[in-house]
Formats: C-alpha cells, sequence, structure tokens
C-alpha cells in the first residue's frame, strides 16, 4: 500500500492523503488568508475519496476535484454531505470577498451527484472490489467518521482517525475504540498530544461563572465559536444553565441541518429545546444585541471574517465586556493573534483589543492520555506501522510512540510517500 501525503503533516489544516494513487482520504483547506491547499492539486487524479467530516480543513477543497476530466466517487455520511455542501458555499462567498477561487457552484452540484452515503459499520466494496472500507462515528462532530480501509490483493488495512474525540460532550455521542477493527497502519491525528483536557464539568463551570460575572456587570460576553459543532454545544450548555444567548453567524444554518439527522446527535430534543428558546440576529439587530447585557454566540471560531468582527470592534476598549475563545487556535489565524499580540486585524485595520480575552478549552478532539491509550489499543492488536499527522507536535508524539511501543512510528512531511508491504 503507498500513501502519500499531501497536507496536515506537522500542521493542522489541508489534510490529504493519498492511497494508491487512487484513493483519497480527506481534501482539506487551511482557511488561513489567503487559504493554504494540499500539494500536486493540479495533477493528482483519484477515483475515489473517502471524507472524514465537514470540516474546512478536511473537507473544503473535495469540490475542486469535481472540475477535471474524470469526476472522482465521493463518499461520506449524510450529514457530512450536507454539511460540506453548505461549507462549499461558503467558501464560494468568502473567495468573492478575499480574491480567490479553488471552484464554482456547478462543481458543488456534480459533486452532490457523485456522493454516496455511507452509514456507521457498514462495509463497502471500493474500485472492482480490490479495496473496502468501513466508517466508524469518530465523536468529533455530527457525522464524523473514522475510516478503515483494506486491500485485498495484499492484505494490508489501514485506520485513520480523522478528528476524534472519546471524552464527553452535549451535542456528541463519544467514539468507542473498543468497537473499531484491528489494522496493520494506524494514521492518527495529534492535535493535542501532550496536552490533557481540563474535566468538562469544571470547565463548563468555570465558562458559565465568568458568563455571569460579564453579564452583571453591564458588558457583553463574546463568544466566538466554529459553526459546525461548537456553536450548537456552547448553545446546550447555556441552555442547561438557563441562559439565552443571541446566535449570529451560519451556527443557526447548521442547526436547521442537524435537525434533519437526529441520530448524529447524542439528545435531539435537547439540542432543539436549547435553539428554540435562544434568539437569532441578523445584520441590522447586531446592534440591539449589543444594547444590553448579552451573551452572543457567533462565527467564526478563530476569528478569520464572519460576524464576530464587527462585535470584537464594537466592545474591544469596554472593560466590561468579554471575549470569551471555545477552543484552540491555530497558528496565523485571528484568534492566535489576539492571545499572542492583544490584537486582530480585519479588512486592513489593526483592532486592538483592551476587553479581557479569555480561553476555554471545549475542545472536540481527544486529549493526550486518551490519544496515547488509542496507539496502546492498536499496537497491542497487532498495528506495526503508526503515522502520527494532523498536528503541531507529530515529531514529538511519534517519537513517544516509538519508544513505547513496538512499532514503526512516523511523523510524515508534506509531499512524503511511503510504501508499506
Ligand atoms: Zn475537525
Amino acid at each position: 500500500m503507498k500513501l502519500k501525503f499531501l497536507g496536515g503533516c506537522n500542521e493542522i489544516g489541508r489534510s490529504a492523503i493519498l492511497v494508491d494513487d487512487k484513493i483519497l482520504i480527506d481534501y482539506g483547506l487551511r482557511p488561513s488568508d489567503p487559504p493554504e491547499i494540499p500539494l500536486l492539486s493540479s495533477s493528482i487524479a483519484p477515483r475515489t475519496v473517502i471524507l472524514s467530516h465537514a470540516h474546512l480543513d478536511h473537507s473544503g477543497m473535495v469540490p475542486s476535484l469535481m472540475n477535471r476530466g474524470r469526476r472522482p466517487e465521493v463518499f461520506m455520511t449524510p450529514v457530512t454531505r450536507d454539511l460540506t455542501q453548505l461549507m462549499a458555499r461558503d467558501t464560494i462567498k468568502v473567495g468573492k470577498e478575499q480574491g480567490f477561487v479553488f471552484f464554482g457552484e456547478e462543481d458543488i452540484r456534480q459533486l452532490d451527484e457523485h456522493t454516496h452515503l455511507v452509514a456507521y459499520g457498514a462495509r463497502r466494496p471500493l474500485n472492482g472490489a480490490d479495496y473496502e472500507f468501513e466508517l466508524h462515528n469518530a465523536g468529533h462532530i455530527p457525522g464524523s467518521s473514522a475510516v478503515y480501509l483494506r486491500k485485498e490483493s495484499e492484505d494490508i488495512s489501514l485506520f485513520y482517525t480523522g478528528d476524534i474525540k472519546m471524552g464527553p460532550s452535549r451535542l456528541m455521542e463519544c467514539a468507542y475504540p473498543n468497537a473499531f477493527p484491528r489494522a496493520d497502519i494506524l494514521l492518527i491525528e495529534s492535535t493535542y498530544y501532550d496536552r490533557d483536557h481540563r474535566d468538562r464539568k469544571e470547565l463548563e463551570r468555570a465558562f458559565i461563572d465568568s458568563i455571569t460575572e460579564t453579564l452583571n456587570a453591564g458588558g457583553n460576553a463574546i463568544v466566538p465559536c466554529f459553526a459546525i459543532g461548537r456553536t450548537q454545544e456552547i448553545v446546550m450548555i447555556l441552555h442547561s444553565y438557563g441562559l439565552t444567548p443571541y446566535i449570529d453567524g451560519m451556527g443557526l444554518s447548521v442547526f436547521k441541518l442537524f435537525k434533519n439527522h437526529p441520530s448524529f446527535v447524542k439528545d435531539a430534543e435537547a439540542l432543539n429545546n436549547a435553539f428554540a428558546d435562544a434568539q437569532f440576529v441578523n445584520t441590522r439587530r447586531r446592534k440591539r444585541a449589543l444594547a444590553e447585557p448579552s451573551i452572543i454566540v457567533t462565527t467564526a471560531g478563530m476569528l478569520n471574517g464572519g460576524p464576530v468582527l464587527y462585535y470584537l470592534k464594537q466592545i474591544h476598549d469596554d472593560p466590561r465586556s468579554k471575549v470569551l475563545l471555545t477552543g484552540y487556535q491555530i497558528e496565523g489565524t485571528n484568534g492566535r493573534r489576539l492571545l499572542d499580540e492583544g490584537h486582530v486585524e480585519t479588512e486592513g485595520e489593526l483592532v486592538r483589543v483592551t476587553a479581557r480575552v479569555e480561553q476555554y478549552d471545549f475542545s472536540a478532539h481527544a486529549g493526550d492520555t486518551e490519544l496515547k491509550k488509542l496507539i496502546s489499543r492498536f499496537c497491542r492488536n497487532g498495528t506495526e506501522v503508526v503515522f502520527t499527522v494532523h498536528g503541531e507536535h507529530t515529531n514529538e508524539f511519534a517519537a513517544w510512540a516509538r519508544e513505547n511501543y513496538n512499532c514503526e512510528a512516523i511523523s510524515p512531511q508534506n509531499g512524503e510517500e511511503f510504501i508499506i508491504e
């Protein structure tokens, strides 16, 4: 089996792994300004694409594969299909503003036509049956999957975790590694290598206390969230503590889409109730949302565009108000800039933020202990080769695996190719 890593190595963003030049697992873009795309994007010609989940850094470039001579067949869960369509349309819109074009409306339509929906646990043949694959709930966002792929003629298999979460959340049923098949090769995400998450209940309480404090002081609590997953998680948490937020941005469309797929969330009723009580803001009502002490849950989660920048501009020097980041802020984003340098950039303008900025780790990724347990589990079951991907410390993670297990552990570089026999 030949693996070629086209992106997502030693970085978070533009995940793309090409298997035997035929099967592409994920095809993302790194949503920086300008976005970065996987290597060899104009020359690869996969016959099949398996998509782990709809986050842009995994799915963002899939529509671009439709403007080639031969269009690949694309496999994913039903929620991932709907989300990917939504995100792709947003990418076209953002591209118009920022001056990039990777695909058009027609490619999105073609993608829909070439999409095959896959249920968790259903084994499917690929490419004339020399391969078979299966998706498993990855617990990361609705529809997210880990991918098992087996090549019949070489009797070799791989397991790709995608983005995976084993711990508790309000929105998602977590991943159950005990249900995963054994595999010869493991490709594991490394986002939280060397960092464990704080206890979820404790984290929720600290977050709620801080918001209550802000409201009591007469300020606005600005809560930047990814549209997919995080917005719904945060709205559910707030609702369970009796707090009613305003919601602005794409998180609402994503919620409406989740409503069509209740089996992909843990508690559809709790999710619906939380959104039924929330208030929705459009461009015209933004001023009103700020006119009183309020909680505003808004996109983008890493502050790279979206309505959150409007709110930041309004409250940036208000000592009563707060920005409560809800996740990891990757290098090169406004969110990271805000944490490291105390300002954000919007439309060429530098906005210095003197309002309080706090960060809460509502991560949808496995923490260090869980990642290590996962490697341990696979290696005990016969995995011989481990690739650490999707992280900023993949080298250290691979070194840890080599030291602790009798496996070959590799932190691949973008563009590197490996043949495993
Ligand atoms: Zn993700």
